[in-house]
């Protein structure tokens, strides 16, 4: 297989932007003026920003607003030197890290759990770098619990196919199995699968809530009902949901239990900087009790460079993005999730109505806020690319071929859904009128999807060394 063509495709996207700057190999033998750096940075900036800030992604930037921004950044400058690993120096940091851990937590159900209980009763975390870190610790904390409780050589995790794709990452880089299970009609993990998958082996069941390609949440409830009968952890994903659906269910929405009330719910992952409005960089991940923390935590007594804890996978982290999470928490408010919500979960009910309108074009499962939706009648990556060339950057889906976009406040202002609306059906009736092997990155998909893993996969380590080419 010849992937010289994908490759020469992803070259004409990228060229123009790697054009426009002289390349930089070496340390300049003396230091640039910082102006001119900063007129450089300016000219990025005016390419790239227009496109999020007018609303052409799907997910990406989840607020946006530059206000929001300039005060984020004014609290990023004033801690930019922090670093949490050294707890004497910036205790300020510590703080802000528990209260977000605390607040998190509060808004998924540890409220419920009585003030006097126990240390395995309490909802405890850690803030991490993002949900990928997240599931990842997660993941190896149940491993080591198992390894621990019942000496469980080969711990085993059971996902639905829509899992996000770090708990993939998590079985390889732990050495853990990942049991995948099919999802129903509805695109929610098929609990007849689950209960057949689990043996003595399952460390941990997942659940997403919602799932990143369709949106849907699984039946949370019943599949912490299947992990406390068998004795065995469940992980809820709501990385994309968890400041989402708290607010949703105060708004009136249909949304099925999927926190901490839930009693089987073992662990949470959420993520600060997509819904939660902080800067790129910051997530948490819950659990419940103490002892599966300690697991996630890493510590030392033998080392020459003395005692040494650290609660993630960094050992420096930067302070000024949980202080900026901290006071995009804070400032945002409950008020402003519930506003934040409101608006994001109508401007979904006007896309998923348009949609639903658009003749040829049919939408998966029944989503809140993250649309998926594919077509009978035309090839829908051919859709993908001539929304692209109307400028907008959706998520292609695979098994089955779909498209998605994931409504955020960027979406909410006036007049983004209907030119959303306008340019998919025109998108989708060129595509009707054309068909044919669709061009540009969308390409990829379409030609991905009938080749083995295998290939696809190395073909994927070409795109990674490409990217880093100067
Ligand atoms: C975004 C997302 C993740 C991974 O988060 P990153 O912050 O990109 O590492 C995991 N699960 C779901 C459901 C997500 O939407």
């Amino acid at each position: 297989m010849d992937f010289s063509a994908i490759l020469s495709t992803l070259d004409e996207q990228l060229k123009p932007y790697r054009q426009a700057m002289p390349a930089t190999t070496r340390l300049p033998p003396v230091g640039r003026s910082r102006d001119e750096i900063l007129r450089e940075l300016a000219a990025i900036e005016a390419r790239e920003v227009p496109r999020w800030r007018e609303g052409y992604a799907s997910g990406a930037v989840y607020h946006g607003e530059e206000d929001h921004i300039d005060f984020l950044n004014r609290v990023y400058a004033m801690c930019s030197q922090a670093n949490p690993l050294h707890a004497d120096l910036w205790p300020s940091l510590v703080k802000f890290e528990a209260e977000i851990v605390a607040m998190t937590a509060h808004m998924l159900g540890a409220g419920q759990v009585p003030p006097d209980a126990g240390p395995e009763e309490r909802i405890c975390g850690t803030v991490t770098s993002g949900g990928t870190e997240s599931i990842l610790l997660a993941m190896k904390a149940y491993r080591d619990r198992a390894r621990e409780r019942k000496g469980i050589a080969q711990p085993e995790i059971v996902a639905p196919v829509t899992a996000h794709a770090a708990y993939d990452k998590a079985a390889q880089y732990f050495g853990l199995k990942l049991v995948k299970v099919p999802v129903d009609e509805a695109f929610r993990a098929d609990l007849d699968a689950v209960r057949t998958a689990v043996n003595e082996n399952t460390s941990v069941i997942v659940a997403s809530a919602p799932g990143f390609p369709h949106g849907t949440i699984d039946p949370v409830a019943e599949l912490a009902a299947v992990a406390a009968e068998r004795g065995t952890g469940c992980h809820v994903d709501a990385c994309l949901g968890g400041f989402v659906l708290p607010w949703a269910e105060r708004l009136g929405y249909p949304v099925p239990p999927f926190d901490f009330r839930v009693p089987g719910v073992t662990s949470i992952s959420v993520d600060t900087h997509k819904y939660g409005y902080a800067p790129k960089g910051t997530s948490v991940i819950l659990y419940r009790g103490q002892r599966l923390r300690h697991h996630q935590y890493y510590t030392t007594a033998e080392w020459p460079g003395g005692l040494y804890v650290s609660p993630t996978m960094a050992g420096s982290r930067p302070g000024a993005l949980s202080a900026a999470c901290w006071a995009a928490l804070v400032s945002t408010g409950e008020d402003g999730y519930l506003e934040a919500t409101r608006r994001i979960l109508e401007t979904a009910g006007t896309i998923k109505e348009g949609i639903r309108a658009i003749p040829g074009l049919r939408i998966l499962g029944d989503p809140l806020w993250v649309v998926a939706f594919t077509s009978d009648e035309a090839d829908i990556f051919q859709v993908l690319a001539a929304m692209g060339q109307r400028g907008w950057s959706l998520n292609p889906l695979n098994h089955p071929p779909a498209l998605h976009i994931a409504v955020t406040l960027r979406h909410t202002r006036p007049g983004v859904a209907e030119r959303f609306l306008a340019d998919l059906r025109a998108a989708v009736e060129e595509a009707r009128a054309n068909p044919g092997a669709p061009g540009g990155a969308a390409a990829i998909y379409g030609l991905t999807a009938t080749l083995p893993a295998e290939i696809v996969r190395e073909a994927l380590k070409a795109y990674l060394d490409y990217l880093y080419e100067v």
